[in-house]
Formats: C-alpha cells, sequence, structure tokens
C-alpha cells in the first residue's frame, strides 16, 4: 500500500490548469469574431493534424498499457487502455469520414459521417472516463483481462461501423447544410458534456483524500473534455473556430490523460522502484547486522555490512567462495543446516555459530535465513542476516548464573517491587515457610507480617526502609503448616542509577535450630551437667546481682570426706552418682530462697540468703545430717561424710571471691581439726584469705615482670652414678611476697587457670636451656617437666610440645613428663589415650608421687611408661621404717615387672642411697647429690661432675 505523494499539489495544479483553459473558453466564446473566423480556409490539415495527435494519444495510451500488461496494474488503467484502443479508431474513422477526405465506402459528402464516428469516440471515452471514476481504484476490479477487453472493443467498433453503413436510416441526422447542427447533435454533445463532468466531479471527490493513482490528471482530463465538447456546441459551419477549439481542447485532454496512464504505469512504478531501494539500502545500512546472499552451498554471492571490520576478510575476497572454505567445520555445517531448512520451510531462525574477529576474540553469531524469490527454474537464493550476539549471550549466561544463585540460594530470597507488592520469592522461601510463588506472587509484603511478631517492631521496620535505609532483624514467623520458626532478617531497598527505589530485597534465614543451640549452649555453660545444679559462673552471677541489691546472705562451703577414694576404689561411675544422690539431698535440705552450686569435684556452695551465724550453723548441721544418711550404691552401704565452712555476707567479706575464700578457708580448717564438722570463718583466718587472693592477683603479673624462673635437680645412675639428666623445678621469686613454694602458687595457679600459660612458658624455657647446653657442648641430657592435671587435659597440649620441640630442635627423647599418680588414676582412660598419642613422636613419661595414689596395675600396664618415680615421703624413713621399705621395693619390683625404670627422690643419705641401689633402684635425685640449681651452676656442675666421675 502507497500514497501519491504531494497529492495536495497535484489537486492545486490540476485546478489551476482547468481554470486556465476555462477562462480561455470564456473569452472564447464571448468574443465576436469576424466572418472569415466561422469560414477558415484550408480548414482540412488543420483538422487532419488535430486528430492525428489525438489518434496518436489514444493510440499511446492503449500502446502504454498494453506494454505493460504482465505487471501489476490498476484495473481501471487496463479498462482506460482498452478505452482508448476504440477512441483511437474511431477518431480515425471520423478523421476518413471528413468531408474533403477521399472516400470512405461511400463518399464524404456531408458532414453527418464525421459527425457519427465523433460522436462515437466521445462518447466512448467520455464512458470509460465514467467507469474509471465510479469503479473503486483496486488491482482486479475489473475481471476481464486486457487481450478480453481489446477482443471486445474491436468487435464492438466494428459493429457499430457496419451499423452506419448498413443502416444509415436508423441514425438520426446531426448537420444539415445550410441550417447548422440539429437538435439531437447539440443535445447528445449536453449529454456528454453531463456524462464528462459526473467522471470529473467524482474524480474530484476522491482528489480531495490521500489516494494512490494520479487522479488529479484525470480530474482535468475529464474537465477539458467537458470544455472541448461545450465548444462542439456552439459552431454554425464545419470549418468553424470552435470546431477548431474543440480539437484542440480535446487534444489537451488526452495529453493529461496519457500523462495520468504513463505516469501511472511507467513513471510511476520506477519511481516507487527506486524508492523501495533506497528504503533497502537505508534499512541495511542501519542494521549492524552483516548481510549475505548466497546459494545452497554457502557460497558467499553479495555481502553488506555497515562494519567492515566485523568481516574475517574483506568483503570482496569473500564473494565466490563458500563457507566450507571460509569458517571452521563444525560453523559451516551450522550455516549449511540452516540454508538446507530454509530451502525447505522458507526460513531458518537462531542458529547460532562462533567466529573469531580480526584480534582473534571468539564472538558468536546468530543466523536467519529466509529463501528468496526467484524465478523457476533457477537455482534457490538466500538471504543470510549474521547479527553479533556476543554481548547478549554473555550478559544472558551473566544474568542465568546470577538468577539461578539466586533461585538456588540456600538462604531464602523475596524481591518486591517499589510498591512492596511480591515479584519474586526462590526455593529456599518456599521450602522455609511453606508457601508457593503462585501464593504470595503479587500480594504485598506489607500485608505479609509474620505471625507472633509484634505489629510495632513490623512497622518500626517499614519507618525504616522508608527511609531508604536497611533493616536488620529476627522476627518469629508461622509456616503454612503451622510451624513456627524464628527467621533472621535483612531487608534493603534497591535503587535504579538515578538513586530511585525500584524493588526491596529481603534475605530471610532460618535460625530456628541456631537459637535453639545457642539456647542449649547458655544452659550448658550455667549448668553442672552431672548434677544439673548451677555452676561457678552462674552462682558468681547470682552472688553479685544479691550484693548489688544489698542482700546479706551466708555462704557454706561443703567438701565430701574421702571422696577420692570412692572414686579410686568403687570406679567413676559410682562416684558421680554419689555426687548426684548428694546434690539431690542438700537441694532438698536448703530453703527455696537458697542457692545451691556445684561448684568443682566434690566441693558443694550454698549461698542462703539472710541468714544469721546461727541459722547458718544450724542450717550447715542440717546439710552434714542429710549427707551421712546411708546410701546404698553398687550393691553397697555407703557411708558418706562431709566437712563445711560458713562465712557471712558483709560480716566476713566484702566481695563474692573474698566470701567464697572465707568460707572454704573456714572448711579447710575444719577438715584439718577432723573432719565431719562445722567450721565458722573466724578474724584470724582472714590472714590466710587474703594472702591467698593476694597471690593469685599477683601470679597474674609474674610471668610478663620475669618473676619465674626455672631451678633444675640433677638425676643420677645408681650403678655409675653419671649425670642422665634433672627435673625441672618452677620457681616464683615476688618482690613483694618474697620466695613463694611451688606448692603453695601452683595450687593457687591451678586453680584461676594461670597453670596453662605458665606450664608452656616452662615447657618452652626448659627445652630452650636444654638446646643451650647442648649448644655449649654439655653431654646429652634429659630434662623431666612436671605437668598439672589442667594442663595436661588442654586439647592442644601434643600440638604445643611438637611446636617447642621444633623450634628449639630438641628431640622429643630427651623430654620427660612428670605426671602425677593421683592425675594419671583420675581419667586413666583418656590419660591412656594422650600419653598413646604423645609417645608416637618419642616424648617420655614418668609417674610422679609413686605409691601416694592407688593405682590400678591394669591401667599401669597399658600406659605409655618409661619410669616411675618413688615418692620421697617412703624413701625419708627408709633406713627406719619396715613398712616403707617394704613398699619402696615393691614400687621396685613392680617396675621391674613392667619393664619400666626407677628413680627415688628426696635421697638426703648415703644410707637411703645404699638401701636403695641393693634393692635394685636404678636412679636417684636428692639433696644428697644437689640441691635444685639454676641454670649456669647446674652447668658447672655437669662440668665438675664429669671430671670427678664418681659422686
Ligand atoms: P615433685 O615433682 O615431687 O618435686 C620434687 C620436690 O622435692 C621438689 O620440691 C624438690 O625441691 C624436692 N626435693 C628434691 N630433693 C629433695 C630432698 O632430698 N629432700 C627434700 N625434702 N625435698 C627434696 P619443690 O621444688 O618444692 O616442688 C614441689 C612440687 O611442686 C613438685 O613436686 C611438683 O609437684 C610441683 N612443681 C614444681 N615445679 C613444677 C612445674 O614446673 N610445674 C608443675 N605443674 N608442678 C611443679
Ligand atoms: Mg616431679
Ligand atoms: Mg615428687
Amino acid at each position: 500500500m502507497w500514497i501519491h505523494p504531494n497529492y495536495q499539489a497535484g489537486a492545486r495544479r490540476a485546478f489551476r490548469s482547468v481554470s486556465v483553459l476555462m477562462a480561455l473558453l470564456i473569452l472564447v466564446s464571448s468574443l465576436t469574431f469576424p466572418a472569415s473566423f466561422h469560414e477558415i480556409a484550408h480548414y482540412l490539415p488543420l483538422h487532419n493534424l488535430t486528430e492525428a495527435v489525438s489518434v496518436i494519444v489514444a493510440s499511446l495510451i492503449f500502446a502504454v498499457l498494453w506494454a505493460s500488461r504482465h505487471e501489476v496494474l490498476p484495473g481501471n488503467m487496463v479498462l482506460l487502455g482498452s478505452t482508448f484502443l476504440g477512441v483511437a479508431l474511431l477518431d480515425f474513422l471520423h478523421v476518413l469520414a471528413y468531408q474533403g477526405m477521399p472516400e470512405l465506402i461511400t463518399p464524404n459528402l456531408d458532414a453527418d459521417k464525421a459527425i457519427y464516428f465523433w460522436l462515437l469516440a466521445r462518447l466512448f471515452s467520455a464512458l470509460g472516463l465514467l467507469a474509471i471514476a465510479v469503479l473503486a481504484w483496486k488491482d482486479r476490479a475489473i475481471r476481464v483481462p486486457l487481450g478480453g477487453q481489446v477482443v471486445g472493443v474491436l468487435v464492438l467498433v466494428a459493429g457499430l461501423t457496419a451499423l452506419y453503413f448498413l443502416q444509415p436510416d436508423s441514425i438520426p441526422q446531426t448537420f444539415i447544410p445550410g441550417q447548422g447542427l440539429t437538435s439531437f447533435k447539440i443535445f447528445a454533445e449536453y449529454g456528454l458534456i453531463a456524462l464528462y463532468l459526473a467522471a470529473a466531479l467524482l474524480f474530484w471527490l476522491r482528489m480531495r483524500q490521500p489516494r494512490n493513482y494520479n487522479v488529479s490528471d484525470l480530474f482535468v482530463a475529464a474537465c477539458v473534455m467537458a470544455q472541448g465538447e461545450f465548444f462542439l456546441t456552439l459552431y454554425e459551419g464545419v470549418t468553424d473556430i470552435y470546431i477548431l477549439f474543440g480539437h484542440i481542447y480535446k487534444v489537451v485532454a488526452y495529453l493529461f490523460l496519457y500523462r495520468a496512464v504513463f505516469v501511472e504505469a511507467v513513471q510511476h512504478p520506477y519511481a516507487l522502484l527506486r524508492d523501495s531501494q533506497d528504503r533497502l539500502q537505508a534499512t541495511l545500512d542501519a542494521m549492524p547486522d552483516l548481510v549475505f546472499n548466497m546459494d545452497a552451498d554457502g557460497r558467499y554471492l553479495s555481502v553488506h555490512t555497515s562494519r567492515p571490520s566485523d568481516l574475517s576478510e574483506p568483503a570482496d575476497q569473500l564473494l565466490g567462495r563458500t563457507v566450507s572454505d571460509l569458517l571452521q567445520p563444525r560453523d559451516a555445517r551450522i550455516v549449511l543446516d540452516a540454508l538446507q531448512e530454509a530451502a525447505v520451510q522458507g526460513q531458518s531462525q537462531g542458529k547460532i555459530i562462533t567466529l573469531h574477529d580480526r584480534e582473534g576474540q571468539s564472538r558468536e553469531f546468530e543466523l536467519s535465513v529466509a529463501r528468496k524469490a526467484v524465478p523457476p527454474g533457477q537455482a534457490p537464493q538466500f538471504v543470510v542476516i549474521s547479527r553479533d550476539v556476543t554481548a547478549r549471550r554473555n550478559s544472558e549466561q551473566a544474568l542465568r548464573t546470577l538468577s539461578t544463585a539466586v533461585v538456588q540460594s540456600p538462604v531464602s530470597m523475596i524481591i518486591t517491587d517499589s510498591q512492596a507488592r511480591v515479584e519474586f520469592v526462590n526455593e529456599a522461601f518456599t521450602r522455609i515457610s511453606g508457601y508457593t510463588a503462585a501464593e504470595v506472587v503479587g500480594r504485598s509484603l506489607r500485608r505479609l507480617k509474620p505471625a507472633r511478631t509484634p505489629a510495632t517492631k513490623f512497622r518500626a521496620m517499614w519507618e525504616q526502609l522508608a527511609q531508604g535505609l536497611a533493616w536488620r532483624g529476627e522476627w518469629q514467623n508461622l509456616s503454612k503448616s503451622g510451624r513456627e520458626y524464628t527467621e533472621s532478617v535483612l531487608i534493603y531497598p534497591v535503587r535504579d542509577a538515578q538513586g530511585r527505589v525500584t524493588n526491596y530485597l529481603a534475605h530471610n534465614e532460618d535460625v530456628t535450630e541456631k537459637r535453639r543451640a545457642d539456647e542449649r549452649i547458655r544452659l550448658l555453660s550455667q549448668f553442672d551437667q552431672l548434677t544439673g545444679l548451677p555452676n561457678r559462673d552462674q552462682l558468681r552471677e547470682l552472688c553479685r546481682d544479691a550484693m548489688d541489691r544489698g542482700d546479706g546472705m551466708a555462704a557454706l562451703w561443703m567438701d565430701l570426706d574421702h571422696f577420692k577414694a570412692v572414686n579410686d576404689s568403687l570406679g567413676h561411675h559410682v562416684g558421680d552418682a554419689l555426687l548426684q544422690e548428694m546434690a539431690r539431698r542438700l537441694r532438698a535440705q536448703l530453703p527455696a530462697a537458697a542457692f545451691l552450686s556445684r561448684y568443682s569435684g566434690d566441693d558443694f556452695v550454698a549461698l542462703v540468703p539472710g541468714a544469721t551465724q546461727q541459722q547458718a550453723m544450724a542450717q550447715a548441721r542440717a546439710l552434714l545430717q542429710a549427707v551421712s544418711l546411708p546410701l546404698r550404691l553398687a550393691d553397697q552401704d555407703i557411708f558418706s561424710s562431709a566437712t563445711i565452712g560458713v562465712a557471712l555476707y558483709p560480716d566476713d567479706a566484702a566481695a563474692f571471691d573474698t566470701l567464697l575464700k572465707s568460707a572454704e578457708t573456714a572448711m579447710y580448717r575444719a577438715k584439718s581439726d577432723g573432719r565431719h564438722r562445722v567450721g565458722m570463718f573466724t578474724p584470724e583466718m582472714q590472714a590466710q584469705v587474703s594472702r591467698e587472693l593476694m597471690l593469685g592477683n599477683a601470679l597474674k603479673q609474674a610471668l610478663a615482670n620475669r618473676e619465674l624462673f626455672l631451678v633444675y635437680q640433677p638425676q643420677f645412675a645408681l650403678k655409675d652414678g653419671a649425670i642422665l639428666g634433672a627435673e625441672a623445678l618452677l620457681r616464683w621469686e615476688s618482690p613483694q611476697w618474697g620466695r613463694v613454694p611451688p606448692s603453695e602458687f601452683i595450687r593457687i595457679a591451678e586453680a584461676n587457670g594461670l597453670i596453662i600459660p605458665i606450664g608452656e612458658w616452662v615447657l618452652r624455657t626448659a627445652m630452650q636451656q636444654l638446646r643451650q647446653w647442648r649448644d655449649q657442648g654439655l653431654p646429652e641430657l634429659c630434662i623431666a617437666v612436671n605437668l598439672s592435671a589442667v594442663q595436661f587435659n588442654q586439647p592442644d597440649l601434643p600440638g604445643q610440645i611438637k611446636r617447642i620441640l621444633a623450634d628449639t630442635g630438641v628431640p622429643a627423647s630427651q623430654l620427660e613428663l612428670e605426671l602425677t599418680e593421683a592425675v594419671a588414676m583420675k581419667a586413666p582412660e583418656s590419660v591412656a589415650q594422650r600419653m598413646e598419642e604423645l609417645s608416637h613422636f618419642g616424648v617420655r613419661f614418668a609417674i610422679d608421687d609413686f605409691g601416694t595414689g592407688y593405682s590400678s596395675l591394669s591401667y599401669l600396664k597399658r600406659f605409655k611408661l618409661h619410669k616411675l618415680k618413688i615418692d620421697q615421703s617412703f624413701v625419708r624413713d627408709i633406713n627406719v621404717d619396715p613398712e616403707d621399705q617394704a613398699i619402696a621395693t615393691a614400687i621396685i619390683q613392680l617396675s621391674r615387672s613392667l619393664g619400666l625404670r626407677t628413680i627415688a627422690e628426696g635421697v638426703e643419705t648415703a644410707e637411703q642411697q645404699e638401701f636403695l641401689r641393693a634393692n635394685g633402684c636404678e636412679e636417684v635425685q636428692g639433696y644428697y647429690y644437689s640441691r635444685p640449681l639454676t641454670a649456669d651452676v647446674f652447668a658447672a656442675f655437669v662440668k665438675d661432675h664429669r671430671t670427678q666421675p664418681e659422686a
């Protein structure tokens, strides 16, 4: 579909032409011409000239249309062509029949014959114009093809000619010589004028609208025809000036018609073609794509691109070559497949090939192929559009990755629009909440208020979001199935490049399990697992709260007597059951307001609020009573007893730590007075309590202040007196407290946890020292280091030892760890495991103070041991006390039978040494040989000893 360009300008031109000719008509018809103008001499040649032009133009109209008959022409044009074939023939007959022309079948005596053909010609043209004006200007509005119409016209013209010659009388007279035109003729002319004007009117109506054919020239032609006809109503003689004007106007009208036809059939299609070519070119230039013409073999027939750099080679070098020559086999195959598909289906779309541009970058192209219409018998051709989709595919890929990440994220996600209407939820959301996407998409997040969450919290969240800020928090929610869960939520606005909020994004994480675990940990951290009683941390917290409130209270520190013996003799499970039962009894005995805690091991602490001294003592006695009731465990009646120390707040102590220490001190004092009793804290104990507390505080600084150091007590082989090694012993030289004995400060360090860093320092210092002695050329020695229970149970101990040995370069075999018998037998299972682990890399173990505890022989066998150390309490009186002799001898025997070495500590006399040697003890240490020595003195001692081997 198209519209005549400048149709309004065409209409204006048409009116101008018609007006000029009209003016001429008025002028000519209003003038009075002299007689000579009515009797033009030699008129015939003039007539023949105008008519010859008319016939030629009319024939041309037909000829042009006949020549274009194979093109798609508007049906009306075809009708106009056949009509003007008739018009040309009739005009020709009119010329031949003119007066003065040689005879046409009959002599041309009057004007009648010529007028007959004239009128027929005019009627033909008038009806023809009217027909094309009436019929819509549509393709195929007239079904009869031009050939058929031509035959029809020829038959009609022949018939009308025959009619004239065969039945002349049936035709009315038109001209009477001397009288002029008959009324029939004039009437006929007016009739023709009316037909032309009718056609002109219809053309005019069409001319006012946009149209797709040259109606303005047709309009002019119809008007000028009518004007010409008007002249012919005026003449009196057949050589009249009016006749001449009539003929001239006719020629002018034909020329307009010819132009209309010529423009339509010849010029216009060319203009259209040019226009469409221009449009095609512009379209191609505007496209970023490569456009190829190809044959079915993938041969490049033409190449078009607005970006020549996209081509792998210059365009002219592609022509004539095929995709198989130029592309990788895989990509060539894809192109050929696309061509094949287009050959069958008319088109192919979406196939992707990968090419490398001139810089070697890989790029992806999407192919669109269309089969071209070619005349039958010609080889098929294809238009191939190749579009660079690298960027699009990359961003699609990036988008896919992103969206997959969001969809599969284990964190529930909600995306809303700027109005907080849900646009998207991921799989985790559905999994956690139980709601599907279909159930929530489109709903406002403002309405999806989590159940079980206060509305105020929700409102506060929206207020914060409205200010453009993120909100983070937790809320309780309810899933579709009614499961209550805790969600950790992060909501934040998402902005576009202009900073406008376009979306909200919510990450919700189900933290129900985590919160439960936190709660469990909190409970565990505050309660003793064995008895379920609050532990010492909670005790401290509660006690401080009470003190802050100013409440007075009594602290009762209870220690079970001989609990260790129960543990050792009956096993740990019995010990545990005993503790549980005692906890139950104590709790039941205490008033509800009292607070009971298992402080450690077999120590319980009770806080009784508001108790006076008397009440506290009474309460303590009641507790002792409860504890001493017999208990049946493991088929035995166990009789327990306890010792309790009592201290009062605020009378005896001003703070939690001192209050407990006071009660503990009172308990120890009571114990030493003979167990199973209640001891009241007295002011005389104050000094000891404050000393312990202050020592504890001072000890915290001791390491950093370099107040700690090691001394080394040599160990010897009894058989030859050679120095085998030394035991490292810790010393604290405090500027404030002087030398504090290890028996005192190590207990404090164990109680407040300082033993961990101090113990590590001891190990490292001892090993560094050993390294230094080696470097000084001292013989290979073994150093024994004491480990406390707390240290030994440290999870990282093996790692720590490994690091120290690696750092100092001391072989593991030169380190011996001493563990007291009590520590080793407290939890023998884990001790065995630990020893196994450490002995793997060569560290040796000795059991210290052997004989003071209760060793299980089976465990002794399992332990990875090197040595047993006879405790000095058995050595002290070994020459006089037969019991000590028996024990020492037994230990040596046991040690032998287990394949271990024996060392005796605390050897002070030659007699002791002799006894031990006589009974097979292998090693000794003690004041008899040397006191513990500082490192320098020890080094000198060793060197000295080397020069005098026999001790
Ligand atoms: P222990 O491991 O049994 O150490 C032997 C103790 O006997 C040392 O006392 C030592 O000086 C002393 N001694 C040595 N020969 C004789 C003697 O002939 N006669 C007498 N009467 N005593 C002698 P010390 O140094 O006071 O150590 C006491 C305890 O402190 C040690 O007993 C040990 O259990 C602990 N200890 C010492 N240093 C450390 C350490 O670095 N870490 C740990 N955890 N405990 C240590
Ligand atoms: Mg020791
Ligand atoms: Mg010892």
